[in-house]
């Protein structure tokens, strides 16, 4: 199968962006960053344009700063390049691991940050990192700015805060100097979507403990007692910590079936004791 005809645009400018996709209000026009999963998904006739908005020049979209605070990375920022660390890390190393894992170079040189917040695949690495990181989504559409947290913005599978015509600018992500991190990623093969992925990060001077998982049946969502308990506990108990990530995926993903649990309750173990090392 190949992808249904589409006309090609490239605004100039944001501005000139948003008004091409608002022009739309079929969703018949959609943004195109890297490319790297909507035209997989076009080819498959999952989704459909008649009109590709390329979003991937836009100077607002590469914009990287730096506060004493935090990092902010345009949307249209590569996993490469935060991979090789061409840009700012507020993580002290964290999201150059995750970027590191996922796809493969291929994909990573052309895939941006800001492509995968958009689409949230329910077993993308970058939903479950921005959470436990604590970050914010900074969101433009026709009425202005507005941000979210990352784990507000992704609300199921395929399923954002984004309203129609609204475009990811960037990403706020607060510095995390003194934090302690662990991330574990299962996939079938290297270079595979997660069938679970875990991020604990633990600051006592940043900020709590947060943990966060990908590769539910929904999207990446944030373990709150597991957080606590990790954070409070100097010396882990291991069947309580399995306790309490049990009791987490109740709420968190409770369709898992054993493997998925079992993925699950493994990621959340390492991420937490690699933190601890
Ligand atoms: C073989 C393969 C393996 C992969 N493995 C992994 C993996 O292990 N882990 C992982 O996390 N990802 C994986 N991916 C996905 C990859 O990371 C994608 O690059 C990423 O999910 C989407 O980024 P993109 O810039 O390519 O977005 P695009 O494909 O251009 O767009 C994706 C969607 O987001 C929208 N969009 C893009 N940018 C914006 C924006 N700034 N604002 C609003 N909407 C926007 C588009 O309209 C589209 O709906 C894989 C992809 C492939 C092809």
């Amino acid at each position: 199968m190949k992808a249904s005809a589409f006309q090609y645009v490239r605004p100039e400018n944001l501005t000139e962006a948003i008004e091409l996709l608002s022009g739309d209000p079929d969703g018949g026009a959609m943004a195109i960053s890297g490319g790297q999963s909507l035209l997989v998904l076009m080819g498959l006739r999952f989704a459909m344009a008649n009109t590709l908005v390329d979003i991937s020049r836009l100077p607002e979209l590469h914009r990287v700063s730096e506060s004493a605070d935090r990092v902010f990375l345009g949307a249209a920022t590569t996993h490469a390049m935060i991979e090789d660390r061409k840009v700012p890390d507020p993580s002290s190393g964290l999201m150059p691991r995750v970027a590191s894992k996922i796809a493969y170079r291929s994909v990573r040189n052309l895939g941006t940050i800001g492509g995968s917040m958009a689409l949230a695949d329910s077993a993308a690495d970058w939903p479950a990192c921005l959470i436990a990181l604590d970050a914010d989504i900074v969101i433009m559409g026709a009425h202005g700015e507005r941000r979210e947290k990352a784990e507000d913005f992704v609300r199921g599978p395929y399923e954002t805060a984004l309203l129609p015509a609204e475009l990811v600018v960037g990403i706020d992500i607060p510095h995390r100097r003194t934090a302690r991190w662990g991330t574990n990623k299962v996939a079938r093969k290297s270079g595979a979507f997660a069938d679970s992925l875990a991020v604990f990060v633990d600051s006592s001077n940043d900020g709590p403990a947060r943990l966060a998982l990908t590769g539910t049946a929904s999207h990446a969502r944030l373990l709150p007692r597991t957080s606590t308990y990790a954070h409070e506990n100097r010396i882990l108990d291991n069947a309580d910590l399995r306790a309490t990530i049990l009791a987490d995926l109740e709420d968190v993903d409770p369709l898992a079936d054993a493997y998925r649990q079992r993925c699950h309750v493994a990621t959340a173990m390492r991420a937490i004791a690699e933190a601890r090392l």
